[in-house]
């Protein structure tokens, strides 16, 4: 027997509604390019979406057609991502820190029809228009005044675009099921493989992500994104901030100018921010060289690779920022787990806490994890044996858009994730490495995070990174890749000695490099795979 209760469909138009009614006055802030500092309400903003959707309704598209955005964190993006996913279009998010190739690639396999981007990429995609052939239009988002001379296809200003529109429009209503959004990983080997988000999908994870044990959103906080919204629709936040109806202040494309960051949380009163770990790098030290402050910002939610404790005391210890740590992919929208210390967890002595604040958390509900052996059995959760990280959930990937046969998604229903992980018996999960980075001695893994957390510890060193070099006797031994802090120095034998008694001996790298600066990937992460490459025939001294 079904139960008796009305099957409204969760979409991405229902947040925009409800936020109308309940949020009418809350505000957006942006820096654009063609404004310091703009300023509206989530009343305005949707009523501008609508004028979208309108004018989106006369280009002749089909429900699941792909409308692409190239675009940084600000407001008329906010607007497109509600017309296009609202009117039953999917709203490709292209990330214009990829090589130019892969963005030729995705934009050509998702079959983008039209274009909204930046006028700061108008000139890359002049470029790139020949290998486009599919590409029928552009909307430059700007106004007439501020809009570049170009030939790109049926290019207009995407304030002229949207000026004659009436704001009236109902939205349509369609199976939850429907797709809504597409994001490409950027992945290190191969394609880019496209990611494809359902209404379902991103209202759940919009539910589960504002909840108090998980970023804890509400109506009283001032959200700064600091996650591009071509990055995993910068971690759900526009929608997640639009459902609670918190205040959205979008930092435009100066995510990684500290001393733009610092003045719009001091400005805007800022009480949460998101956002990789070199961001908080950043303005830590930005802080720390002009004495300026966050007085506001209580908590930062900090993702996409591994925070080191060292660097949440320091936020913690001098500016009263809580760190909190969270794990997740593209493949799970992305939040996976977050760093919430339940009462078990405060109850323990300091040393063990701090060891729990620097994992990577406890699942959300809706996300299970299971950490599982090479044969698949799933290995005991003692917080010591390591495995392939597996997850599944109502906002975790079944496929690659477009492709079939990727053997990550497993035929029991779990998507292999690559990571390398623990999980302890309070349910903290901590990641020790990607499958591909681990470092392999004498049989057993070594975690090159575990390393790299530690070395950066060291206040002479800015930057680590931790890499297997193949070892005769011992099958690989872990090399350190170090970047000094400016002005300081350290010898290799004092950063080599900085780690005896804090890992097991064997443990400790066979040997330092000390370098200029590290490899980064497209979405800004330490490339190990580059690294690797530049340390082809290195043999230890
Ligand atoms: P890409 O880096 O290719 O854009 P994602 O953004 O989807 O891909 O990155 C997902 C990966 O980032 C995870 O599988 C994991 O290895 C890493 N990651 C994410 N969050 C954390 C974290 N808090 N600690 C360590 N690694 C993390």
């Amino acid at each position: 027997m079904f139960g008796q209760m009305m099957e409204r469909q969760l979409l991405i138009s229902s947040i925009a509604r409800h936020a109308e009614l309940q949020h009418p006055r809350r505000e957006i802030v942006s820096i654009t390019a063609d404004n310091p500092r703009h300023r509206y309400t989530y009343q305005e903003a949707f009523a501008r979406s609508r004028k979208l959707a309108n004018a989106l309704s006369r280009l002749g598209l089909q429900q699941g057609d792909r409308v692409a955005t190239l675009a940084w964190n600000d407001y008329r993006h906010f607007e497109v991502y509600y017309a296009v996913s609202g009117s039953g279009f999917v709203c490709h998010t292209v990330n214009p820190r990829l090589f130019e190739d892969q963005i030729v690639y995705i934009i050509n396999h998702a079959e983008d029809r039209w274009l909204f981007l930046d006028p700061v990429f108008v000139p890359l995609i002049e470029k790139l228009q020949s290998r486009l052939p599919k590409l029928e239009g552009c909307i430059v988002l700007t106004d007439d005044a501020h809009m570049p001379q170009t030939q790109l296809p049926r290019a207009r200003s995407y304030e002229s675009f949207i000026a004659s529109e009436s704001d009236s429009f109902e939205w349509p209503e369609f199976d939850e099921r429907t797709a809504s959004s597409l994001c490409y990983t950027s992945g290190t080997t191969g394609d880019p493989k496209g990611v494809l988000y359902s209404h379902r999908s991103t209202v759940l994870h919009c539910y589960a992500s504002a909840m108090p044990d998980a970023m804890s959103l509400s109506a009283h906080e001032v959200v700064l994104p600091v996650v591009p919204m071509f990055h995993v629709n910068a971690w759900g936040l526009p929608y997640s901030c639009a459902m609670v109806g918190a205040k959205l202040v979008f930092p435009g494309s100066k995510m990684g100018d500290a001393e733009t960051l610092q003045s719009l949380i001091e400005e805007e009163r800022v009480t949460f921010a998101a956002g990789v770990p070199t961001v908080w790098q950043g303005l830590v030290a930005y802080l720390e060289k002009t004495g300026k402050r966050v007085d506001t910002l209580t908590h930062v939610l900090s993702g996409g690779s591994a925070v080191p404790l060292a660097l949440m005391d320091l936020l913690k210890g001098r500016h009263d920022v809580e760190v909190v740590h969270a794990w997740g992919m593209t493949e799970t929208s992305p939040i996976g787990t977050i760093r919430s210390m339940s009462p078990e967890a405060n109850a323990l002595p300091e040393e063990r806490r701090d060891a729990l604040r620097a994992r990577q958390g406890r699942t959300v509900f809706g996300v299970e994890l299971k950490v599982a052996d090479d044969d698949g059995k799933e290995v005991p959760r003692d917080g010591k044996t390591f495995g392939a990280l597996k997850v599944r959930g109502p906002w975790v990937a079944a496929g690659y858009y477009k492709r079939n046969g990727d053997d990550v998604f497993e035929s029991d229903g779990w998507f292999n994730t690559g990571d390398v992980a623990t999980i302890c018996p309070l349910g903290y999960m901590q990641i020790t490495d990607r499958t591909k980075d681990v470092i392999k001695s004498g049989g057993e893994w070594i975690s090159s995070i575990e390393l790299e957390n530690l070395a950066v510890a060291h206040p002479a060193v800015a930057q680590a990174a931790a890499i297997a070099i193949p070892h005769p006797k011992w099958q690989e031994r872990p090399l350190l890749v170090a970047v000094l802090k400016p002005g300081a120095s350290l010898s290799r034998e004092e950063l080599l000695q900085y780690f005896a008694g804090k890992v097991a001996k064997w443990w400790i790298p066979e040997d330092v490099v000390f370098v200029e600066k590290l490899p980064l990937t497209a979405t800004g992460k330490l490339s190990k795979l580059q690294l690797r490459q530049q340390f082809v025939g290195y043999q230890f001294p």
